[in-house]
């Protein structure tokens, strides 16, 4: 879509548009740093480090995120891990029991869980053989009910980034909103598509602290997209989404860009090693191009050797009940004595 014809009046829930958010006591009165007394919150006074409510807003890390990525603070929500942000989608879009989404598996599981959670339809639309959105069978799938269509690149389980031009004729051809789920996108040797947001009024873009910057546990998902669209999503967002440890911790990181950088260029070279000797195995059939931080790789029995792994102490995902992945088992890239040690044991099956 381009800008003229892009409308989100048309894609907004009715309930949504009209809506009033609470206001509370942290966006009413903004610190501006100076010392104040602060008797609005009914919070308890003495101090601890976690006493008084988070920013609301989380403009600390907002402005450094802004910074970094090239965009504007209001082009950017945070929330309770990417799952929080992808349910916000569902709510500000979907009407329930009418409306319905496009997703193409092998896929991430959650997009399917919150369609049903919300009372949402789910279509989906295979990946082709080589683990591409099969363009013209989602356009024909496409109906009037029609609001997002989510795409994971590089996408989770297969490891593969999207031909740009595969999502360029989606982004370009579809009126609803194309969510690009890049979590895994700091592993990838392709670029983002946040600086596309200015061409694309319906692109919105997924990211996450859990998996590049390691930080799982302290649950933060980014969104980047249009002003239009993120002040929608900041309308229905619980006031205090992101708490305080959370904001604290994950300023500290996303400002050591050396450490993150360099975890990623470590885990990056464990992996091209770890390709090379899978390739050696004998009963690894297909070691798949990955993009992330993980690989997947094509068995004998899929069952059997997860059992044998979990058996050795080893925990992997096997997604062989997922269409197109029949006997395929899904491998995280750990440290280099993880990856060693599952090395060993894969050849001594
Ligand atoms: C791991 C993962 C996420 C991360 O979700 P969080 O809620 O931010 O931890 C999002 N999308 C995909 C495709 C993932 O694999």
């Amino acid at each position: 879509m381009n800008k003229t014809q892009f409308n989100i009046n048309k894609i907004i829930r009715e309930n949504v548009k009209g809506l009033k958010p609470y206001s509370s006591a942290r966006d009413e009165y903004v610190s501006d740093g100076s010392k104040m007394i602060f008797l609005d919150a009914n919070e308890n006074p003495y101090e601890n480090g976690v006493n008084r409510y988070p920013d609301p807003q989380q403009r600390g890390l907002k402005t450094v995120l802004a910074d970094q990525k090239g965009v504007s603070s209001q082009n950017i929500l945070l929330g309770n891990g990417s799952d929080e942000v992808l349910d916000l989608l569902f709510r500000a879009f979907c009407e329930p029991k009418r409306d319905n989404i496009i997703t193409l598996p092998p896929t991430y599981g959650m997009y399917k869980v919150l369609a049903n959670i919300n009372d949402v339809s789910e279509r989906e639309v295979l990946l082709t053989k080589s683990f591409e959105p099969n363009v013209s069978e989602i356009l024909e799938a496409i109906d009037d009910a029609t609001k997002i269509i989510f795409l994971c690149s590089p996408n989770n389980p297969t490891g593969n980034s999207f031909l740009e031009e595969n999502i360029i004729k989606i982004l370009e051809s579809f009126e609803g909103l194309v969510v690009i789920d890049e979590a895994y996108i700091d592993f990838s040797s392709e670029e983002s598509w946040i600086n596309k947001i200015d061409m694309y009024p319906n692109l919105i873009i997924t990211q996450t602290l859990s998996k590049a910057y390691g930080m799982a546990g302290i649950r933060l998902g980014l969104c980047y997209a249009s002003e239009e669209i993120i002040s929608v999503l900041n309308k229905i967002k619980p006031p205090y989404n992101v708490n305080e440890l959370t904001q604290k911790r994950a300023l500290e990181r996303v400002m050591d860009v050396a450490t993150v950088k360099e975890e990623v260029t470590n885990i990056l070279e464990q992996r091209e090693k770890m390709i090379i000797s899978l390739k050696d195995v004998s009963f690894i059939k297909e070691v798949y191009k990955t993009d992330a931080n993980f690989v997947l790789v094509r068995v004998d029995n899929a069952n059997k050797r997860y059992d044998q792994l979990l058996k050795e102490g080893i925990v992997i995902r096997n997604r062989t009940t997922q269409p197109l992945c029949e006997n395929t088992l899904r491998l995280t890239v750990g440290t280099q004595i993880e990856n060693e040690k599952l090395i060993k044991v894969l050849k001594q099956l």
